[in-house]
């Protein structure tokens, strides 16, 4: 840790404080965010505010949640230049971002989330994100290169599960950068990926009741080995035959296990149960 450049901060692991000092990174990283003067950022995590700058320099505002209180002091003094630029200190996880987003930025802002953050919380984060924010346009975030493995992942892939199907039905997801661990101080155990989801105008498909398809992902993949007529009865309390033969109409084997099956197919399946409970 650079301690003569933050004083006497002390870096706080618990918090996965590992910063990047490379500008020419930063800058690219802030690049890849698809950041336009037009759009105003929600930056999640901002450490020392070595992406906060780039950020700022590209969009119309910025406002930044840092959960370190020692680190506000540090980063208002980094951005005292960028007046486009505001610290906020908390707890994403126990932000309305929505509401956040709607006091800062107004109604109609175009709205883009970069994220850089303890990795123990990527997936928290990222439902949190797709669920309280469907009007940020996109969502720019470092997470572990195995996770990044895990949101492109599909059928019969190991990682093909809840997270993967929610982000690509409601977004495009691209691996923009790798970032090995050694372009971090101090370096974490693991590499990185830069991803950035580019939200859709409408989800990949339709997928009936979005609640029914909430319900059908998470406990379709909950018991993985189960097949999926299994978790059918247990999810939606069905009987074993209702299970079976809306597979059927689908042209599957009740012996199909939900990893098989693409988002589509999901959709389709989500579909069939939205119009099976509308007839009871
Ligand atoms: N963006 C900076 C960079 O790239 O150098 C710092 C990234 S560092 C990996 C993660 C940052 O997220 C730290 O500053 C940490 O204090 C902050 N953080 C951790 N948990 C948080 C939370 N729940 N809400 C907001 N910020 C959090």
């Amino acid at each position: 840790m650079k301690q003569k450049k933050h004083g006497s901060f002390h870096q706080k692991h618990s918090l996965g404080q590992n910063f990047i000092e490379d500008e020419a990174l930063l800058e690219e990283l802030a690049d890849l965010s698809l950041v336009t003067k037009e759009d105003c950022v929600l930056e999640i995590g901002p450490g020392f505010g070595a992406l906060t700058k780039p950020l700022s320099d590209r969009a119309k505002r910025v406002i930044s949640l840092e959960i370190d209180k020692t680190l506000i002091p540090i980063l208002n003094v980094t951005l005292e230049h960028h007046k486009n630029a505001q610290v906020i200190c908390a707890d994403v996880m126990k932000t309305n971002l929505s509401e956040l987003v709607k006091e800062h930025f107004g109604e109609n802002c175009s709205v883009r989330v970069a994220a850089n953050l303890p990795y123990y919380i990527t997936t928290d984060v990222i439902n949190k994100l797709l669920r309280e924010l469907p009007e940020a346009k996109s969502i720019a975030i470092m997470i572990q290169k195995e996770v990044g493995d895990k949101l492109l992942a599909g059928p019969g892939d190991d990682g093909y599960g809840p997270l993967a199907i929610f982000c690509q039905y409601f977004c495009e997801v691209r691996r923009a950068m790798d970032v090995p661990a050694a372009c971090f101080n101090p370096p974490p155990k693991v590499d990185s990926s830069f991803m950035v989801l580019i939200r859709r105008d409408a989800p990949a498909f339709d997928a009936g009741n979005e609640a029914v398809f909430q319900r059908l992902i998470k406990g379709a993949f909950a018991m993985r080995r189960k097949t999926l007529v299994n978790n059918l009865i247990t999810v939606f309390s069905m009987t074993r035959d209702d299970a079976a033969s809306l597979l059927e109409k689908m042209g599957l084997k009740s012996s199909v296990r939900a990893e098989a099956l693409t988002i589509e197919q999901l959709c389709e399946l989500s579909r069939e149960l939205t119009s099976f409970f509308k007839k009871d």
